[in-house]
């Protein structure tokens, strides 16, 4: 539990957000901030944290256009606002409370266009199907290990920790791409003339969920300097299909 914890150990960075390339994390930020909470009360303490922020455009969903790395969010210092970054070539930076209003005018203006609606209820169904499939592929997971381990004493003993780790990254990938498909699956879509309304007061998951639903990748460009209008910063790569 304490190892746990600690961000690193739970595969998220100290603001408690996914380490990209980290792969699967061990504990989504909800539930590590949840495991603190819970080891604060049993101590009688109260949580000294800064308000943390829920980013709707990370985990693979907005990338920097210069180099193609997946932005992060962060904060330049404890003060300051919530901040997209690209970490790879470092040039692009956006504030929060202008990459995301854009981003979420354009995903609902979409949805608004002839055929939009029914073509997201289609990718909904696509991924639905999908994570049933998956998710027995996932059950199947002890036994194909058993049967890995039933041939252990045949195979050279590097044969057969190559194979382990290629079964464990398998089932790690499963769960990650079945994680990724419950997101858009779990997406109410109700009439498309009320998800403006619904938006606002949507919770971040179905936020989150439709604009990974709607949209491949968000690419975010490089400032022109000035006082740029922040919807010219950004070109959407719509989806087309889940896989
Ligand atoms: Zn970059």
């Amino acid at each position: 539990m304490k190892t746990l914890s600690h961000p690193r150990m739970a595969g998220l960075d100290n603001d408690g957000n996914p380490i990209e390339g980290f792969g699967e994390t061990v504990l989504t930020p909800d539930e590590q901030r949840a495991l603190l909470e819970a080891r604060a009360a049993i101590r009688g303490e109260r949580v000294q944290r800064r308000e943390s922020y829920d980013y709707l455009l990370t985990k693979g969903i907005a990338d920097c256009d210069e180099c193609g790395h997946d932005l992060t969010g962060g904060r330049v210092h404890a003060e300051a606002g919530p901040n997209y970054r690209c970490q790879g070539c470092g040039k692009i930076r956006m504030d929060a409370d202008r990459l995301e209003p854009v981003v979420a005018e354009e995903v609902l203006a979409d949805l608004l266009r002839p055929g939009q609606h029914e073509k997201l209820l289609r990718l909904q169904q696509d991924a639905r199907e999908e994570a049933e499939r998956l998710a027995i592929y996932i059950k199947d997971a002890d036994s194909r290990f058993a049967k890995l381990k039933a041939f252990r004493q045949q195979m050279v003993p590097d044969a057969y920790k190559a194979a382990e780790k290629a079964t464990k990254d398998d089932l790690a990938a499963s769960r990650a791409r079945l994680r990724f498909l419950e997101q858009i699956t779990g997406v109410p879509l109700s009439d498309p003339r009320e998800v403006v309304g619904w938006w606002n007061t949507a919770p971040r998951a179905f936020q989150r969920g439709l604009v990974m639903l709607s949209v491949a990748k968000v690419h975010v460009l490089a400032a022109g300097g000035g006082a740029v209008d922040p919807r010219s910063r950004i070109r959407i790569d719509w989806r087309t299909s889940v896989s």
